[in-house]
């Protein structure tokens, strides 16, 4: 799948990258370079997560800002429902409105304790499509929401995840971003079945390169996703070997890229975790290139 496209370097790939806030200064710092190298690749967007339970309000905020302010990328603010009502919620989007923020993703959210089931608010928004609803009735601002090629745990059955995503996309999403996931098939075959289901809008695949497969792990079991045998495989024996794990880390990310590219995929969300060096890396196979 990779030769063809590595050769050629179409240039017609477009790309956007995922941070989260910064705790401390020094990470605060490691996330400001990973921005600026990223930078020349034109990213479409830049998108900043909002922390479990709401927690990161205040450093979402400032880190939007930042970037607005003193780069030329076009950032995304990550917004949850959980742990604020309507009202809240509504000032928090105006306020973004104002000082020049057009993109929101717009996530349900999960609470802070990891495996709790999702409340609502009394007053709040119940779920992420009467969020969507309430931004599009704030200003027109353009509006990414998740997605799940292999199901939301919440969802019951896949028809039930589909119509959930349909009502998102009745209610204004404008794209729809996936979790990650290790199988380009799994993917593909979900944006076959949106496509059935009357689901019009960009489906973006998330890439997660991943260095560190324990983690993942950790990851996934939360959020529906699986790791296949043969990236546990991948990754054994090089416990002590950081640098060859994101060798292999680039290799397996960019082999998936390619597979989705053959099948016409020709846009790519990378949860970056704020390092810069794989995504960069496998950009730079794909053809993305600084402009
Ligand atoms: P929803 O689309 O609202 O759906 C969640 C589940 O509830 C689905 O299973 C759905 O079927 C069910 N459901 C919804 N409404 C109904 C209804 N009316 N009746 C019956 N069932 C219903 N989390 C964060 O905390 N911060 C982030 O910044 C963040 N960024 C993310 C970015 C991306 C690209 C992705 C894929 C996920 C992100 N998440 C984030 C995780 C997300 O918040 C969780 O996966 C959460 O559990 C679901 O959010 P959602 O927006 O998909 O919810």
């Amino acid at each position: 799948h990779l030769d063809p496209l590595f050769a050629k370097a179409r240039g017609d790939i477009e790309v956007s990258f995922e941070f989260f806030p910064p705790k401390t200064e020094k990470m605060a710092a490691t996330l400001w370079d990973s921005v600026q190298t990223l930078e020349p690749l034109h990213p479409r967007f830049v998108s900043v997560t909002y922390g479990a339970g709401g927690s990161t309000r205040e450093r979402t905020h400032a880190t939007v800002k930042r970037i607005l302010e003193e780069t030329d990328l076009t950032p995304a603010a990550h917004l949850t429902c959980v742990g604020a009502s309507r009202d809240e919620i509504d000032a928090v989007a105006r306020d973004y409105w104002d000082i020049g923020v057009r993109h929101i993703v717009a996530l349900r959210g999960d609470p802070s304790e990891p495996g709790a089931r999702f409340e609502p608010h009394p007053d709040g928004y119940a779920n992420a499509a009467e969020l969507v609803a309430g931004l599009k009735r704030i200003a027109p601002f353009d509006i990414s929401v998740a997605c799940y090629p292999e199901i939301h745990p919440d969802s019951g059955t896949k028809s039930a995840d589909l119509d959930n995503l349909k009502r998102k996309v009745d209610a204004g999403a404008d794209r729809t971003i996936s979790q990650f996931f290790f199988s380009a098939d799994a993917f593909l075959r979900f944006r076959d079945e949106a496509a059935d289901a009357g689901i019009d809008v960009e489906i973006v695949p998330g890439i997660l390169p991943v260095s560190n497969v324990a983690t993942t792990r950790r990851f996934a079991q939360t959020c529906g996703a699986c790791i296949p045998d043969w990236l546990n495989h991948m990754f054994e024996g090089l416990d002590d070997l950081p640098a060859a794990r994101q060798l292999i880390a680039a290799t397996v990310a960019a082999e998936l890229c390619g597979q989705l590219y053959a099948e016409g995929v020709r846009t790519f969300h990378f949860y970056t975790l704020n390092r810069a060096e794989l995504s960069y890396a496998i950009c730079h196979l794909l053809g993305v290139r600084p402009q």
